[in-house]
Order: structure tokens, then C-alpha cells, then sequence
């Protein structure tokens, strides 16, 4: 625990709120989206602007203390809080401002999706990143970021064009292409490890305000064929179109007849981006007609829409446990040992999909950026999530069981952002060959470790 003088020192400083352990709504500011991790700082620094990160981070070195940085909260591992230590709250810091005839936005670190969808979109613009609005901007875009327009624009990563940074000494930073060229390849797939993203800067499509939206639903028992089917769809479709498969308990909607709500479906989910893309003339047509499904609709969607759409499956305080992998194929085998092992899903919102890669994430050299999964051709996510804390234990065994299963399938690596990192060395091996040269970054630009509460990179 800090003492009382320091953390007075501290908020005399600062514009933002600081918050102590007995403070009202201590609570609520410590509360991630993952329910399962129950950390507990001695102090959340709600910072309204870089001069109070910068302010954070000199106290946190000079003092000796524990530091973690919180985004968006969203990450599975909880590494935005840690015990007895002060967190970097960005979450007031969440303005995003476009310029419509650069095609530009700045977003600051503590905006989320629907900050950033919100404001691009007023533009039919955006920057292709993840598929629940309620996810950071900032831990995501560290992390890769995948999305429903990542082939044909590539990940989140391959969109920014710069990061203002507040460094472990409390230097303030840019990094670019030209400027601290190092630092931008590290930001770009390496996590937080490096310093706090005060503000980045995207690169801006044409994107909506409208695209075709395609949701179907299968039941679980026509699965290996539907999966079959979205692989060799995904092998010939275009790069506007993107397309997610997942299986999981279908939840009770009006469009979805009763007699299935609460059993295990297959759903697919794709769009087509195209502004020229009509219901007559759009792939997904073909998607949409195959088999027999539940459900099954082409729509024009306003793109917004779309982005929150997946946001009630997903909901905050639940307990979640994840794994991840990546495929280079998605032969029969693994279909099979896939619905073999599928088992009993525990809790209502756990789930398993696999999103297409491909298209421009492939057209990224390897070793260009920190994220190096570029020939992976899908991944496949285990979102296993539950609310009683006395399932922790049969949901976690299911995850790893099922994991297990599909590694002989994998490429040996993982998206970092969808990583509990509680097992071995689960983050360097999702570095792969990229790691080596993360190390040396580190050294560099943090090698007392201030931000290893992210991860850590260098043995200490
Ligand atoms: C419901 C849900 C849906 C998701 N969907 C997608 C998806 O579609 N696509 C995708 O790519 N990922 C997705 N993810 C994964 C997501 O990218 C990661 O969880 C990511 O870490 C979230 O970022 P955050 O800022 O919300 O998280 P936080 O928990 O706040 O941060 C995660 C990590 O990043 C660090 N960090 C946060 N902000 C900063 C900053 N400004 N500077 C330096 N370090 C920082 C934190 O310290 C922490 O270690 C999803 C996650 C959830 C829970």
C-alpha cells in the first residue's frame, strides 16, 4: 500500500481523478470486462490528457510502483490492472477527430470502437478494426487488430501511420515511419510493452454508411458441412468480403424459431463492402443459399450497426476464459476432430469461430511489422465464458481440451489479444520470429521493465 502523502503528492498534480482503495466507485473504475480477473491498485489515475500520463508514468519509475495502463478493459488477460500499484485509466481520454480531405483520424488511447465508428463514419470512413464496439481501440490495434474488413484493407496495424508515446521516461514520443521507426514497428502487433499510446493516427477508407450484411444460422447438426462450405466460399470470394464462422448456443430472438433457442447452431456471418455491391449482384447470395438453414438473410446494414451487432454476446462482467490459434488450411481432419471434441459448451455465452484471413493482411511482409502472422488462413478463437465462478474450473479444462485437440492443425502461433497468457510461454511463442527482435525494442525503450505488467519480454 502507498502511503497517504505520496498519493496526495500525486493528485495534486494531476487534472484527472485519482482514486483510492476507499474511494467511491472504486469499484467500478477497477472493473474489467473479463469478470474472472479481480485485481485491486492502490490507486486508478482517470487522466484527461498526455500531461497526466506523462505525470503518472514519472511517479510509478520514481516511486518504485507497480504500474499498469487501462484502454478499453477489455482484455482477456486483465493485464490493464494490477495489484497494489497505480493504473493509467485512459478511458476520459477517448476524443477522435477526422479530417475528411486527408482521410486521416487521431483517436486517443482510451477510445473504443464505437468512439471511433461513431465519429469516422459521419464520412463514409473507417479504419478496419475489431467487431464489438465496446473493445479499446488502444489494445487492440498494440495487439494486430482483426476485423470484417481486414482483407481487404488489412489489419488495424497496417492502417497507422503514427503513435504518440510517453516512454518509461517519461519522454514524449512519436513514432512513424520516420520518426523512431524501431518503436512504430514494435507498436504494430508488440502489445503495450514499449509505453503508454497517448493518441494514434489511422489512415481512413471509404467504408458504409451501408454495406450488405449476410447472418445465417445452421444447426449444429449440419456442421461439418457448413463449415466445408464457408472454407471453399472464403477460398474463391473476393477480398470485399469477409466472413466469420462460429458455433455456439443460439440466444432467444424473435427471427430464430423457438424450438431452437438455447441449442448449439452454426452461424456465419459475412459482409460485403463494396458500395457498388447490391442484393442482386453480391457473393454472399451464394453463402446465404446453401443448405438449409435456420435463418438465413442478405441485408443492407448500416456499418455501425454491424459493429455492434456482436456486442450482447459478449457481455461485461462475464467470466471469460480464452485460446487461440492460427491455421494455414482448414483440411476435412480438422473439421472432424473439431466437432469431436466440441463437447458440452460451458455457460450460455461461450463460443468458437473461425474468422478468414488472407487478402491484404497477406500482402504485409512477415517480419514489416511486430504482428507476424501474415500467411495464417484463418484463426480460430475459443471464447469459452460463463457467470458462476463455480464453473471456472470445467470451463477452463473444456477450453484447453479443445485447444488441444485442434494443435496439430495450427501454425504454432497465436493472435496475442486473444491470449490469457496463463500457460508456458504462450505470448513469445505467438511472437514467433518477431520475438528476438521485440526483446531488443524492449531493452531499448523500457529496460527497468516499467510496463511488464503487459508482458514479460525480457527475462528479470
Ligand atoms: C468482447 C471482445 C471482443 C473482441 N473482439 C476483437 C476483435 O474483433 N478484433 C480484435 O482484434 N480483437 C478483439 N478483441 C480482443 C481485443 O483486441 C483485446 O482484448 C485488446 O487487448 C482490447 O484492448 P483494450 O484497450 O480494450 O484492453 P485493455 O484491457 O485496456 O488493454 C489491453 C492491454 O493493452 C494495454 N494498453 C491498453 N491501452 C494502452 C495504451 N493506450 N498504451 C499502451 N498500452 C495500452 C494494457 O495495458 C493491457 O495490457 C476482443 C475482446 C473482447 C473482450
Amino acid at each position: 500500500m502507498l502511503e497517504t502523502s505520496i498519493a496526495e503528492a500525486l493528485a495534486a498534480q494531476l487534472r484527472g481523478n485519482l482514486i483510492a482503495r476507499d474511494d467511491p466507485g472504486y469499484d467500478e473504475a477497477r472493473a474489467l470486462f473479463n469478470g474472472m480477473i479481480d485485481r485491486k491498485p492502490s490507486m486508478i489515475a482517470q487522466c484527461t490528457g498526455t500531461a497526466d500520463v506523462i505525470t503518472c508514468v514519472n511517479f510509478a519509475r520514481e516511486n518504485g510502483v507497480p504500474l499498469s495502463v487501462k484502454g478499453g478493459g477489455h482484455g482477456v488477460a486483465g493485464k490493464a490492472m494490477c495489484d497494489d500499484g497505480l493504473v493509467i485509466d485512459l478511458s476520459r481520454m477517448n476524443g477522435v477527430l477526422v479530417d475528411p480531405q486527408r482521410r486521416t483520424a487521431q483517436v486517443q488511447g482510451g477510445a473504443t470502437l464505437g468512439d471511433l465508428d461513431h465519429e469516422t463514419q459521419k464520412f463514409g470512413l473507417a479504419v478496419p478494426a475489431g467487431m464489438v464496439s465496446t473493445t479499446g481501440v488502444a489494445g487492440l490495434t498494440l495487439g494486430g487488430g482483426v476485423g470484417h474488413l481486414q482483407r481487404r484493407f488489412g489489419l488495424t496495424v497496417d492502417n497507422l501511420l503514427a503513435a504518440d508515446v510517453v516512454t518509461a521516461d517519461g519522454s514524449f514520443v512519436r513514432a512513424s515511419e520516420s520518426d523512431n521507426p524501431d518503436l512504430f514497428w514494435a507498436l504494430r502487433g508488440g502489445g503495450g510493452n514499449f509505453g503508454v499510446v497517448t493518441s494514434f493516427e489511422f489512415k481512413l477508407h471509404e467504408v458504409g454508411p451501408e454495406i450488405l450484411v449476410a447472418r445465417i444460422v445452421h444447426p449444429f447438426d449440419d456442421a461439418k458441412e457448413v463449415i466445408q462450405f464457408f472454407r471453399d466460399f472464403m477460398d474463391r470470394a473476393p477480398r470485399e468480403i469477409g466472413c466469420v464462422c462460429g458455433i455456439g448456443r443460439l440466444s432467444p430472438r424473435p427471427q430464430v424459431p423457438e424450438e431452437h433457442h438455447g441449442r448449439l447452431a452454426v452461424a456465419l456471418t459475412a459482409i460485403d463492402s463494396r458500395r457498388e455491391a447490391t442484393e442482386e449482384n453480391t457473393p454472399l447470395q451464394e453463402l446465404a443459399s446453401f443448405g438449409n438453414p435456420i435463418l438465413s438473410t442478405v441485408t443492407p446494414t448500416q456499418h455501425t450497426a454491424m459493429q455492434s451487432a456482436s456486442d450482447n454476446a459478449f457481455p461485461k462482467g462475464s467470466r471469460n476464459y480464452w485460446k487461440a490459434h492460427y491455421l494455414s488450411s482448414l483440411p476435412d481432419e480438422a473439421i472432424d476432430t473439431l466437432l469431436e471434441n466440441t463437447g458440452t459448451l460451458p455457460g450460455e455465452h461461450t463460443s468458437f469461430n473461425f474468422e478468414t484471413m488472407g487478402g491484404a493482411i497477406r500482402d504485409v511482409d512477415q517480419s514489416a511489422t511486430a504482428f507476424p502472422h501474415r500467411n495464417a488462413r484463418f484463426s480460430f478463437g475459443i471464447y469459452g465464458a460463463w457467470w458462476d465462478e463455480s464453473r471456472d474450473s470445467e470451463g477452463i479444462a473444456w477450453a484447453r481440451q479443445l485447444h488441444k485437440a485442434m494443435e496439430p492443425f495450427a501454425t504454432g502461433g497465436a493472435y496475442v489479444n486473444a491470449l490469457q497468457g496463463d500457460t508456458g510461454d504462450e505470448f513469445k511463442v505467438a511472437y514467433g520470429d518477431n520475438f528476438g527482435r521485440l526483446q531488443e525494442i524492449k531493452q531499448r525503450y523500457d529496460p527497468q521493465g516499467l510496463f511488464d505488467a503487459h508482458q514479460r519480454l525480457l527475462a528479470r
